[in-house]
């Protein structure tokens, strides 16, 4: 694999390059190359070149390119699937789904491309009249975390290119593959060279480059709230314009008066869709006295159909944790919680067997009677293991909810609407679902509360970040009395 720069395939400058091990078989998959500073720059001065034309080609232009673009990822979205889950160990159907989630995105922000608009206001009939226009921000850098490289990809991709900006993404480096393919993809889509650029290669230097580097005018960053932090900082330096999308806690609600089987279908799917590796994977489990007992006998038998395997095999439904640091860190906030007392209903260990002694596989585990400072609480816990507490009544689920530094997303579980509806209004999360998994819709803005970050991506407010607001005020009297305004 190579580095995509100014619409060429190049190897890094230093010439290394860093191998991707598939985390079911721990076989090399393939290699990508190791950027440098050198390369960011060589792709951030691509980028802002290409800026020149891009920024004003015209939206209608810009959305055929979108337009195209998802047509390119749809027609090749078996093969990249079939990369993808290589690469990061998610079952084949998912990954599938997630190439169609790029294009969706695409296909989404093309159509917004065209709708863009200011306003005008007239200040003085006659005099002074002004004009408020929307620009774009100049050459975006795109930092993408592992657990989805392709959408998170296309959460920043499209709306930047739909807005006029051009594009330096870098990759995680768990997961560089599926992410420098996109390059073929700008190829047949026929996006001008510069506008689309991949640098894949450590954080601490293709992401400290993309901070530092005065010609990138924002950063949309998806990770975790630690490194979100180290963005934070770095950006201050050049008051650069940042989006955080940060790690979670998401909690579920389930009320007595749920519709319990699809709680239950919610619950498997919230919490081991990935395995276990979303931001707003479900969390933390709060179930009413009354129903729980009934809804844990249902959702421990449902959990021993999880089939867990390499994420090629048919029938797979959870494949491995991405990687071993990922599996040592659920492992240890479970020893965690069991040492303070907590009782363990299923799983808590890895599978047994020859064809899982190469990869990063663990059960799907359910943990009651957990002490609610345990760090299983606490932090984000990024696999398949979840801790369920008991709450007498609403009142409480919602104060046990909030207890958490996270605010990304939460979900509530009811028959009766107008109760949730309120309910949403007082959890402290930049997304409530109601009797629905966590689902990102392009139409609909994601992010987060809290240490959850800020900014939005999707929806038409993810499109504002890529954005600047200009004034333009004229003065048509000819005649202005200067020293009679204050400021
Ligand atoms: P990391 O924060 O470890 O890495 C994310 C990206 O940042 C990678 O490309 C990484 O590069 C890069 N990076 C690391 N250090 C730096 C640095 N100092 N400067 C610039 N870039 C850097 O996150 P993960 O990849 O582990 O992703 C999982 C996290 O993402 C979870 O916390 C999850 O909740 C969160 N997430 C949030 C979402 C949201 O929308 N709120 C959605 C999905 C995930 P490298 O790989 O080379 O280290």
């Amino acid at each position: 694999m190579k580095l995509f720069i100014a619409g060429e395939w190049t190897d890094s400058t230093s010439g290394e390059a860093f191998d991707v091990v598939n985390p079911a078989t721990g076989r090399i998959v393939d290699s990508a190359p190791k950027g440098t500073r050198e390369d960011t720059r060589r792709a951030v001065d691509a980028a802002k070149a290409a800026f020149k034309k891009w920024s004003v080609t015209s939206p209608t232009d810009r959305a055929r390119v979108l337009f195209k673009l998802a047509d390119a990822a749809r027609r090749s979205k078996e093969v990249l699937g079939k990369l993808l889950t290589q690469e990061q160990g998610k079952p084949l159907k998912e990954s599938v789904l997630e190439i169609e989630s790029f294009a969706n995105t695409c296909d989404y922000y093309a159509g917004l491309a065209t709708k863009l608009h200011g306003t005008s206001l007239i200040i003085a009939s006659g005099k002074v009249h002004a004009d408020v226009i929307k620009v774009p921000v100049g050459v975006v850098g795109a930092i993408i975390p592992w657990n989805f490289p392709i959408s998170l990809l296309g959460w920043k991709l499209a709306p930047a290119l739909a807005a006029g900006n051009t594009l330096v993404a870098k990759p995680a480096s768990n997961t560089p593959l599926t992410d420098l393919l996109i390059g073929k993809l700008a190829e047949e889509a026929d996006v001008p060279h510069g506008v689309i650029n991949i640098v894949s290669g450590p954080g601490s230097v293709v992401g400290s480059e993309l901070l530092e580097n005065p010609d990138v005018g924002k950063i949309a960053f998806t990770g975790e709230t630690a490194t979100g932090r180290e963005i934070m900082r770095g950006a201050s330096s050049q008051i650069k314009r940042i989006t955080l999308e940060l790690g979670g806690s998401d909690p579920m609600i389930v009320c007595d008066d749920a519709d319990l089987d699809l709680a239950v279908e919610g619950a498997l799917w919230g919490r081991f869709r990935n395995c276990g590796q979303s931001c707003t994977s479900v969390k933390r489990l709060f179930l009413f006295d009354k129903i729980a007992r009934r809804f844990l006998d249902e959702f421990i038998e449902r959990i021993q159909e999880i089939k867990v395997g390499n994420g090629l095999e048919p029938g797979v439904i959870m494949g491995p944790l991405n990687n071993s640091t990922q599996r040592k860190s659920v492992e240890r906030m479970i020893r965690d919680a069991i040492e303070r007392g907590a009782r363990l209903l299923t799983g808590g260990k890895r599978p047994e067997g020859r064809r899982y002694q190469n990869g990063h596989f663990y059960l799907p585990t359910v943990l009651t009677n957990v002490e609610p400072s345990s760090s299983i609480v606490e932090e984000e816990c990024f696999g398949p293991a979840l801790p369920v507490f008991t709450v007498e009544n609403l009142e409480e689920a919602i104060e046990m909810a909030n207890s958490s530094i996270y605010g990304l997303g939460s979900s509530i579980w009811t028959r009766d609407i107008a109760k949730a509806r309120l309910a949403a209004e007082r959890l402290e999360t930049g997304t409530t679902w109601i009797n629905s998994p966590p689902i990102a819709r392009p139409e609909v803005p994601f992010g987060g509360f809290k240490q959850s970050g800020f900014g939005r991506e999707l929806g038409m407010e993810g499109l504002e970040h890529y954005l600047e607001v200009k004034s333009i005020q004229t003065d048509i009297s000819g005649k202005q009395k200067m020293w009679k305004y204050p400021i």
